[in-house]
């Protein structure tokens, strides 16, 4: 390596991490993300994938994709305007506005592109970002592209965001104020308080932002957080991942036909960035088809979410406040959160730990994801090493 200055700033960083507990060691897979995985030969019950519907290995869509690699190739040759837009593409933003109940969609190659492209495209150094505390790192650095003025509100309290979005507005210092919000809390699994943040939106003119990647496939029959409270004609910017419930990869606004319009000659991942490969857009058109046809999946991940909750609770675990499928084991303290996911993956679990500064100091937590794909044997036997190595590290009694 060349530069000194840069070899100091890594190794004194990265053993800064690592006597902390802090460096992640990445696992890698042997073989599909699924209901149950395969690290180092070793079969493990899956805890950790946003894979909800259990759609990342869904047949008809592998081949869907496998059909339109075929007729389109492996990749879509361009960006989006210039003439990396393929029939399917559109078909894809169709159905994923007749989905979410909207006039019209544009798709990104990844949520976090969609936030990258999509504030900044509104927004600009004249206005105001309200932003809820525990909101999405893409969202941050999206807003921060924009340049607005960035205003925190604490976590949910929608006292604090109505205090903020009055002072905002009559300080006259901005011209237009966005709010923006996580429909499902990741860590946690809460869910935005909706009806009051549209309520406080009408009342000080706020263009309303909610990304719901985690909700989407989820709440609302899968439609979303924002179908659930029925306020899909009260948000502007209804925000999805394509890599979540939906198993594939990209992201999507969600809106009115004139947002989208003006997304898809201002957003820059859209205009900078080549276009969802063929394959996955079939794959997410196919994920729609089957979203549509039947609640099934839907069901039994809050099936699934219901009995690994009930259970984990009884065993005197803290599960935090979800309210969704997704299970948070709150530990604590980063160490012993990490050494507790190492030996639930030695046991047989695959549940990693979240540690700072994924989440504030001190609230470390081994996160489960359960899924429509989870057998209920599968997640007895995830229980069952949940009882023993809480005990055995005194966690649980
Ligand atoms: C995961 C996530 C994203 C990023 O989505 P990708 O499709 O994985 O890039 C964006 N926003 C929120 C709230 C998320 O949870």
């Amino acid at each position: 390596m060349s530069s000194k200055a840069l070899q100091k700033f890594l190794d004194e960083n990265l053993n800064d991490l690592k006597s902390k507990g802090l460096y992640n060691e990445i696992d890698v897979l042997e073989g599909a993300n699924g209901p149950t995985i395969k690290i180092k030969g070793k079969e493990l019950v899956n805890l950790s994938s946003n894979n909800y519907l259990g759609l990342a290995t869904n047949k008809r869509m592998e081949e869907a994709c496998i059909e339109a690699t075929k007729k389109y190739g492996v990749g879509a040759g361009a960006v989006r305007t210039i003439n990396g837009t393929l029939d399917i593409h559109i078909e894809l933003e169709k159905k994923i506005a007749e989905f979410k109940h909207t006039e019209a969609a544009i798709a990104f190659q990844s949520g976090f592109n969609c936030n990258a492209g999509a504030i900044q495209a509104v927004m600009n150094k004249k206005d105001a970002i309200l932003s809820d505390a525990l909101n999405h790192a893409s969202i941050i650095d999206g807003s921060r592209l924009s340049r607005a003025k960035i205003i925190r509100f604490n976590h949910s309290d929608m006292d604090d965001l109505r205090a903020k979005a009055k002072e905002a507005r009559e300080s006259g210092l901005y011209e237009k104020i966005m709010v923006i919000s996580d429909g499902v809390f990741s860590m946690d699994g809460d869910i935005v308080k909706l009806p009051e943040l549209v309520k406080i939106a009408e009342e000080f003119d706020l263009i309303t932002y909610i990304d719901d990647a985690h909700g989407s496939g989820v709440m609302g029959k899968g439609a979303g957080t924002v179908k659930h409270f029925g306020l899909s004609d009260k948000v502007d910017f209804q925000i999805g991942t394509l890599s979540k419930a939906i198993g594939v990869v990209g992201g999507y606004v969600a809106g009115s036909k004139d947002l989208i319009d003006w997304l898809k000659v201002r957003a820059r991942p859209f205009l900078f960035s080549t276009s969802l490969t063929p394959g996955s857009a079939a794959a997410c058109i196919e994920a729609f088809n089957i979203m549509s046809e039947s609640d099934e999946l839907v069901n039994k991940l809050w099936e699934n979410g219901r009995y690994l909750k009930e259970q984990l609770k009884n065993l005197g675990f803290n599960i935090g406040h979800s309210e969704t499928p997704i299970t948070p084991c709150i530990i604590g303290d980063e160490k012993l959160t990490q050494q507790f996911s190492k030996r639930l993956i030695k046991e047989g679990v695959y549940a990693k730990s979240i540690v700072f500064p994924t989440v504030p100091l001190g609230t470390g937590r081994v996160r489960n994801m359960p899924s429509a794909a989870h057998t209920k044997e599968m997640l007895d036997r995830a229980i069952a090493v949940y009882a023993k190595v809480g005990k055995e590290l005194g966690i649980i009694k």
